[in-house]
């Protein structure tokens, strides 16, 4: 298949740059992913509870919330594909790209699809700490989506766990309270860096104790292969005193990583692995190329920003595109007045946008 336009990833960013390129008769392909790196599409905002600072919605689920995005992109005109990009050859246009079958990361699909530009908007991971019995009691007390797995009954008036001290780490242990006898939120510095309104929230719960100075050493529980996860072994790294603690549940809030490793060596990144924009721009090094949302942003990464940048993302595409029009339009008319047969190629189409630039011949 051949595409103007293919947008990889389904957060915030993906759908408001779905939503302006379909607008603007691009007939984007959106590929949302199928589980890719483990998030339903529609992104990270499928694992929170409710949005409170999404303009235009007092309070929104979070998952309600993609869903009307994704409804508004379809309505739009995009097509969507529920299957995952496994990989991407940007080294020469029409960009090239392969799917994985049902999200399988090890084989590919033998079809090449192509396409004339491109914008990644594949989002980040929550990471996870390594810890000693994380691999055992992972889904059996384990978990880095409180909204995701708080409410099963392992964890019912049970003590719990957060590790991390950022919005999300208040975020679900707020929410864990619901269910929950007690959280604990280990936080390894002596300050939380959670939005101030977000830090007085977390102080104040009366089922919260926040432990500052304070990191997750071994996750502990019972033998056997289904074993459950009972108690953590905790340090504070001012005192060095070691304790263990009873805990049932153990949730990771400690911050994602970009989703780039598809892109690696194809687009510049920066140390973190983010994809470097053009400032004030979503384009990247690759011309035809364009990056929105937290997949290129490592200091605001909130819905919004990334609706932002996926809106920036489309315009840029659409002036591209264009741009690519118009020099194959200079090059037949350069062909009319040498009398040659070629020029008989597709007219511009017209464009409205008053963002695209005085290059636009049309
Ligand atoms: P993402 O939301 O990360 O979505 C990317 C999507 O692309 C994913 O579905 C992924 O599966 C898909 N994908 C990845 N790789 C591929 C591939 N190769 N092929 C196809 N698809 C792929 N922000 C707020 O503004 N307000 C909040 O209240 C808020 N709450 C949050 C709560 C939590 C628990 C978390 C983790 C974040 C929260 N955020 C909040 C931040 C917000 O969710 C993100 O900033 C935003 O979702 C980023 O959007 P995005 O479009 O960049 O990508
Ligand atoms: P974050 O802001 O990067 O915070 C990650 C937290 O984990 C930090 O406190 C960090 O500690 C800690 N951490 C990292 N590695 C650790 C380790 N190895 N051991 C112990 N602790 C570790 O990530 P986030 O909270 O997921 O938020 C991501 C973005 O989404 C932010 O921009 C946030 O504002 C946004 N968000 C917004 C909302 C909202 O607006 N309601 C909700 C959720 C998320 P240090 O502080 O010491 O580095």
């Amino acid at each position: 298949m051949h595409s103007k336009l293919v947008i990889i990833g389904s957060g915030p960013a993906g759908h408001t740059a779905a939503i302006y390129a379909s607008r603007a008769d691009l007939h984007p392909v959106m590929y949302e992913g199928f589980l890719a790196l483990g998030i339903a599409a529609g992104g990270q905002l499928t694992t929170t509870d409710e949005v409170e600072n999404y303009p235009g919605f007092t309070k929104i689920q979070g998952a309600t919330l993609m869903d009307n995005m994704r409804a508004q992109s379809e309505a739009c005109g995009t097509t969507i594909v529920s299957q995952t990009v496994g990989k991407v050859d940007l080294s020469e246009r029409p960009f090239k790209y392969w799917i994985h079958p049902m999200g399988d990361d090890d084989n590919l699909e033998e079809e090449v699809h192509t396409a004339d530009s491109l914008i990644i908007a594949t989002g980040a991971k929550a990471r996870r700490l390594d810890l000693k019995g994380e691999d055992k009691f992972w889904g059996n007390g384990v978990s880095a989506c409180a909204v995701c797995d708080g409410s099963l009954p392992i964890f019912r008036e049970k003590p719990l766990i957060v590790i991390g001290g950022g919005d999300s780490a208040v975020e679900e242990g707020i929410y864990l309270t619901k269910k929950a006898a007690k959280v604990t939120v280990l936080v390894r510095k002596g300050f939380l860096r959670a939005s101030k309104a977000n830090a007085r929230r977390l102080m104040e719960h009366p089922k919260v104790e926040v432990r500052f100075n304070s990191e997750g050493l071994e996750i502990k529980g019972d033998e056997g292969p289904r074993g459950l996860m009972k108690s953590m072994v905790i340090k504070n790294n001012k005192t060095g005193k070691v304790e263990e603690i009873p805990a049932n549940g153990l949730f990771y809030a400690v911050g994602h990583d970009p989703a780039t490793a598809l892109f690696k060596g194809q687009v510049d990144m920066d140390e973190d692995g983010y994809i470097k924009t053009i400032p004030g721009t979503a384009e990247t090094t690759v011309a035809g190329v364009f990056a929105a949302g937290d997949v290129q942003d490592k200091k605001y990464r909130q819905a919004v920003t990334s609706a932002g940048t996926g809106c920036m993302a489309a315009l840029e595409a659409e002036k591209w595109l264009l741009e690519q029009s118009d020099e194959d339009t200079a090059d037949a008319d350069h062909d009319v007045r040498k009398g040659s047969d070629k020029a008989n190629g597709d007219v511009p189409e017209y464009r409205s946008n008053p963002l695209l630039g005085a290059s636009s011949k049309v």
